[in-house]
């Protein structure tokens, strides 16, 4: 087993890795830019070391981060998700210094890192893909050519985007010039590749995701479905275990090609692949993301499976401990994201300092946080501050619980989107279940709501709260 793992990422992530290390007794580095020298993750970290030059330079700079872990004597690097999670050489540059990579091989990232491939690989072993391009799309004729014949709307995609960035709904010919104009652009600059591809826009899928774990031996389990339909923009924001729309038999059929998809991948660690499920219940494939995921917690929760300990354990070499069928799944989970961002302005982010903080408790709580009192929230990041998992027995129950533990959540000084989560919780369409991937777009009333709390109501509050219990 390591010694110490440098953890190559920030915020609630980093925290996250830092936890499964101490509960195996590896020590821990942390890097770290000046805007984050207070960040509880450096904190909690045995070492902490600066990297620069920028506030996300030094994330991303695999040849620093590699030196550091060498002069440290790290024997393993954790990139959690984001920054160099996917990239293929950084894994490799790992691999020349002799240094784990917590994550499958540089040949499996630069396979999966790239949507055409994966599609392309998923065909040949015979499962669906929403229909698309077999390759990227050079020209606008052929993109005429693929849209008109399977008929608009159409989705213009990035061959290697990720994080619900460059994609582009098209309903038209003429829509389609400025789509794949704007998309190559865009790509080109968050991606440094501009190819583009085009699929089918399914209308109003679910988005259903397998987790999976998968050791160095080729022996891979999955650990059920996420359902990730609540999504503005196409990023989720709120994640669900299990879905409400799988049969057993479905998802005993979904989990054996997801399974099937990373074997021939040769894929190994933790990784997830994601469907769409129309109104059919038709499932089609869109993409495998090699590296933990943000809403692996709603997993975690229901399985009693730690992923990110498993990561490690498979990066040492050790084979799975458990087969297919001492996977249970019990209960629901639901993960809210709290995001630093104004659900009434827009979703702009908001930065700045914390001035109250206490989170929220109780039977069935699970916070995945960076946030306390008097920490500023810096501008250069995902806004995301910490994550809320409920859990419960029914799905009612965690509907009922998450909203509880929403109303329970107190955090000022930036605005987030804990009362846009709250209308959600209360909205009869989602505590019936009865969601997609067009959700937040069919109700608008989600973000029409009455203004928070104010600060100076607040210190009312807490004042009124002491007093009742000094009383006591
Ligand atoms: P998904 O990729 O399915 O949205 P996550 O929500 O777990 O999965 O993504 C984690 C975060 O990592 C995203 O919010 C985004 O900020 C970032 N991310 C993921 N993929 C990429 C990518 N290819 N390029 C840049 N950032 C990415
Ligand atoms: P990313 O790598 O950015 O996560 P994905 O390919 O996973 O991109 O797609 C992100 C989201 O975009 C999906 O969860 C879904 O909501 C929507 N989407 C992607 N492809 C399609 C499609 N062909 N039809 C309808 N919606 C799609
Ligand atoms: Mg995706």
């Amino acid at each position: 087993m390591f010694n110490k793992i440098l953890v190559a990422n920030r915020g609630e992530i980093a925290m996250r890795i830092i936890r499964a290390c101490r509960e195996l007794n590896i020590a821990t580095v942390a890097i770290y830019a000046e805007c984050d020298a207070t960040a509880i993750y450096v904190k909690k970290a045995n070492e902490a070391y600066l990297v620069g030059p920028g506030p996300v330079e030094g994330f991303l700079d695999a040849r620093q981060i590699v030196n550091v872990a060498r002069r440290v004597g790290a024997d393993a690097i954790h990139p959690g998700y984001g920054f160099l999670s996917e990239n293929a050489e950084f894994a490799h540059l790992c691999r020349e210094t002799g240094i784990t990579f917590i994550g499958p091989t540089p040949e499996a990232l630069e396979l999966l890192g790239n949507k055409v491939q994966a599609r392309k690989l998923a065909k040949t072993i015979g499962v669906p893909v929403v229909p698309g391009t077999d390759g990227p799309v050079q020209t606008l004729e052929e993109g005429l050519k693929f849209s008109r014949s399977v008929g608009y709307p159409v989705i213009v995609k990035a061959s290697a985007g990720g994080g619900g960035r460059g994609l582009r709904v098209v309903h038209s010919d003429e829509d389609l010039h400025e789509a794949m104009e704007s998309g190559a652009r865009e790509a080109l600059a968050a991606f440094g590749n501009a190819d583009l591809f085009i699929e089918k826009y399914i209308e109003r899928p679910h988005h259903v995701e397998f987790q999976l774990l998968a050791d160095k031996d080729g022996y891979v389990v999955h650990l059920g479905e996420r359902d990730c339909s609540i999504q503005r923009r196409h990023q989720k924001i709120i994640e669900i275990a299990p879905s409400l729309i799988l049969t057993p038999r479905l998802r005993a059929q979904m989990g054996e090609i997801a399974i099937s998809l990373a074997r021939a991948a040769k894929f190994h660690n933790a990784g997830t692949i994601e469907f769409l499920v129309d109104q059919e219940g038709q499932y089609y494939f869109i993409e495998m993301n090699p590296r933990i995921q943000v809403e692996h917690t709603v997993t975690e929760q229901i399985t009693t499976i730690d992923i990110v300990q498993s990561q490690i354990w498979i990066a040492a070499g050790r084979p799975l401990v458990f087969g297919q069928h001492e996977v249970n799944l019990q209960g629901y989970a639901i993960q809210c994201r709290i995001n630093a961002e104004d659900p009434q302005n827009g979703f702009r982010p908001s930065t700045g300092k914390i001035t109250a903080y206490l989170s929220p408790g109780g039977i069935g709580v699970r916070i995945d946080g960076v946030v306390y009192k008097d920490y500023t929230v810096p501008p250069y990041y995902d806004a995301l501050l910490t994550k809320m998992t409920v859990q419960g027995r029914t799905w009612d129950e965690t509907v009922r619980r998450t909203h509880r533990s929403l109303e329970e959540f107190l955090l000022r000084g930036v605005k987030t989107t804990i009362p846009f989560m709250m209308k959600i919780m209360a909205e009869p369409d989602f505590r019936a279940g009865r969601f997609d991937t067009s959700y937040l777009d069919t109700h608008p009333e989600l973000y029409e709501y009455e203004h928070e709390l104010g600060a100076e109501d607040l210190v009312v509050a807490l004042s009124a709260t002491i007093a009742a219990y000094e009383g006591l």
